[in-house]
């Protein structure tokens, strides 16, 4: 299993993250794809993934993080993005959230320039929303981007996640589908192709259920498969290798080996 949204460099796994890197080794997580989400910490982020053979890292600047945006942090992803050429598996985490106070038209310029680096790059990217997919997909079409990507934690219609898939993303499939609430999405993630899935914790964010409170970890990651194998008409296995091989399409360079 391949855990492709995780953000295992914050500090909430300071105190014990190769205790958990171990434990997710014991469960069959063999790879954590960490996004970046702020200039300031890419290079912590590099170093880290260093270390540990099962972490891979996509760099970029998250919408919560554009408080202090200037021109400055796109040159330095351009720079880090050559530096860490068939490495970086992806540029992300970014996108629009207009759920927060920081206004839209600074999130839509970071977003598009970011889109048109990856572009460059030839990159994927990892996109955030909230309240966003139809300003998401237009200045995707907009910027005619084409190397596709994983839109994180999809909850959306069925129509918005063809329209993606349509595009050549992927979906990622997190802990929300654990919540008998989320209807809607877990409804949707039945019924799209098996071939558009990616599994994702979102650690130490988005809590699975009956872990509510707690921070959530990637070796939570067989839960949400286990969930998701529940909702899916296909047999279990074929649903594990299916997510293991889109994710290792979208991001072919989980499997460089660059650098070690
Ligand atoms: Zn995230």
């Amino acid at each position: 299993m391949i855990d492709s949204h995780c953000h295992l460099d914050f500090s909430a796994f300071d105190c014990d993250r190769a205790e958990v890197l171990a434990k997710c080794e014991e469960l069959g997580v063999r790879q954590i794809v960490i996004p970046g989400t702020q200039a300031n910490t890419w290079k912590r982020l590099i170093a880290l993934c260093g270390q540990y053979k099962q972490l891979k890292f996509a760099l970029g600047i998250h919408p919560y993080f554009l408080q202090d945006f200037n021109d400055s942090h796109l040159c330095l992803l351009d720079e880090n993005l050559r530096d860490q050429h068939g490495v970086v598996v992806a540029v992300g985490e970014i996108g629009l959230d207009y759920s927060l106070t920081i206004c839209a038209d600074i999130q839509e310029f970071a977003f598009r320039e970011q889109l048109v680096i990856a572009q460059k790059h030839q990159l994927p990217v990892i996109i955030h929303h909230r309240r966003s997919h139809n300003a998401l997909i237009r200045m995707l079409k907009q910027q005619k981007f084409s190397n596709a990507g994983i839109v994180h934690a999809f909850s959306g219609s069925l129509y918005e996640a063809e329209t993606y898939i349509g595009l050549g993303f992927k979906l990622g499939v997190g802990g929300t589908i654990t919540y008998p609430r989320a209807q809607k999405t877990r409804k949707v993630l039945s019924q799209v192709p098996l071939s558009s899935l990616v599994l994702e914790t979102d650690a130490p964010d988005m809590p699975i259920i009956n872990k509510q409170g707690e921070r959530n970890t990637p070796s939570y990651l067989p839960l949400i498969l286990q969930e998701l194998q529940l909702l899916r008409p296909e047999c279990a296995e074929e649903i594990q290798l299916a997510c293991l091989r889109n994710t290792l399409d979208i991001l072919p360079n989980i499997l460089s080996s660059r650098g070690r």
